[in-house]
């Protein structure tokens, strides 16, 4: 496993590859790596013949600087936790590399996004999708990989660069993997880290509202069920929602009412203090 930090020696290495004809799968991360990141580099590890693994907290995405300030940075902890999946390159870049004309002068990727970054967490935080987009299309133009693997914790993220990569015509097929959730059902999270023992605690009655959700949706209407899963959350005086909202799996556009033909998810954004936790789960609707 080789760590670099320079652009040219991670291009050097995957020109070598590409060379070589070896498929590459690429896993993109902002480290403080939990068993959630590590399902997706060993899945990109039993699908290609070389992985990179990118540990970058990009600044572009944060639209809050506190979180960006408090996000945990564990590097050398990462690369111990890696060690055994094999992966044969990380790569971790400071701002610096990444954005030598500055992180505010860095390029913005312009496609069209069909409304993707127009809801959820594009309308709660502003910017967060266009800072996403400028670092991926950079990560992968530094790594050309064959594949790349996103969690679906972050569904909205692997549909919008699902979109930019067929917009940008880019030879990468996105992977997208399952959520790794804590043995209560609490997504995964880099900021679970952040809480407290009491909001830990508290913090699982969000995928416990979602599940509820997916199993007993057919006994509400949206509006309901969107209500009673508020109020699950909200049962607990330490949890504030900030949205909780049922949309088309592919199109993301919020739904009023069940639709039959269209695969649907319920996505959730939460306060736990001052950590923000975001959730989502799939509601089968297409099998009744
Ligand atoms: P992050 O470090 O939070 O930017 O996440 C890096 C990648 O890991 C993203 O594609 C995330 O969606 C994915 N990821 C984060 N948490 C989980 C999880 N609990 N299960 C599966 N994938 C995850």
């Amino acid at each position: 496993m080789q760590v670099f930090d320079k652009i040219s020696d991670l291009r050097a290495c995957v020109n070598d590859w590409r060379q070589d004809g070896l498929r590459t799968g690429f896993v993109p991360t902002m480290g403080a790596l939990h068993a959630g990141h590590l399902s997706l580099v060993e899945r990109a590890r039993s699908e290609n013949q070389r992985v990179s693994v990118s540990i970058f907290v990009n600044p572009t995405q944060f639209n809050n600087p506190d979180d960006l300030k408090n996000y945990p940075r564990t590097l050398e902890k990462d690369l111990e936790l890696l060690k055994p999946l094999k992966p044969d390159v990380v790569f971790v870049p400071d701002s610096a590399e990444m954005y030598p004309e500055g992180k505010e002068n860095a390029p913005v990727v312009k496609v069209n996004l069909n409304g993707l970054d127009q809801v959820l967490e594009g309308l709660h935080r502003p910017g967060h999708f266009k800072g996403v987009m400028q670092v991926v299309a950079r990560l992968f133009d530094i790594h050309q990989p064959d594949r790349a693997y996103f969690g679906e914790k972050d569904y909205q993220q692997l549909a919008v660069i699902r979109k930019m990569t067929s917009e940008l015509k880019l030879p990468i097929e996105i992977i997208g993997c399952p959520t790794t959730r804590e043995k209560d059902g609490l997504a995964m999270s880099s900021r679970n880290q952040l809480l407290t023992s009491e909001y830990r605690q508290a913090a699982v009655a969000i995928s416990k509202a979602l599940f509820f959700a997916r199993d007993n949706w057919r006994n509400y209407t949206v509006t309901d069920i969107r209500n009673h899963t508020i109020r699950l959350i909200e049962k607990s005086q330490l949890l504030k929602v900030e949205y909780v909202e049922i949309a088309s799996s592919k199109s993301l556009e919020v739904v009023s009412e069940w639709k039959e033909q269209t695969s649907l998810r319920i996505f959730a954004a939460v306060m736990a203090g001052q950590v923000r936790l975001i959730d989502n789960v799939g509601i089968n609707t297409a099998e009744d």
